[in-house]
C-alpha cells in the first residue's frame, strides 16, 4: 500500500470500508493500516463501535453454541469452531 494511500485511509475512512475490514478481521490478518484507520473511525462513528460489540457478540455466541451443541458430530464442530477462531 502507498503511503498516500494509507494517510488517506486513515483519515477518511467510510463506514462501509470500516465494517468491511472489521468482518474480515475474522477472515484474514488484516493490515496496521487498517486496523489503526477503523481506530481513528470509531472516535467519531456510534454506528461502527456499535457494529463492533455486535460481531463480537455474535462471534462469541456462535462459540458458545458450539461448544454445547450436540446435533453436529465432533469433527465438524471441530471444524467450526476453527474458523470461528480463525486457526
Ligand atoms: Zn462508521
Amino acid at each position: 500500500m502507498s503511503v498516500l494511500r494509507a494517510v488517506r485511509m486513515l483519515l477518511s475512512l467510510r463506514c462501509e470500508e470500516s465494517t468491511r475490514i472489521m468482518s474480515d478481521d475474522y477472515e484474514r490478518e488484516i493490515s496496521g493500516i487498517e486496523r489503526w484507520a477503523v481506530r481513528l473511525h470509531f472516535i467519531s462513528c456510534r454506528a461502527c463501535r456499535r457494529f463492533r460489540r455486535q460481531i463480537a457478540f455474535l462471534q462469541q455466541a456462535a462459540r458458545t453454541h458450539l461448544q454445547f451443541s450436540t446435533i453436529l458430530p465432533a469433527e465438524r464442530r471441530d471444524r467450526i469452531a476453527r474458523r470461528i477462531n480463525g486457526d
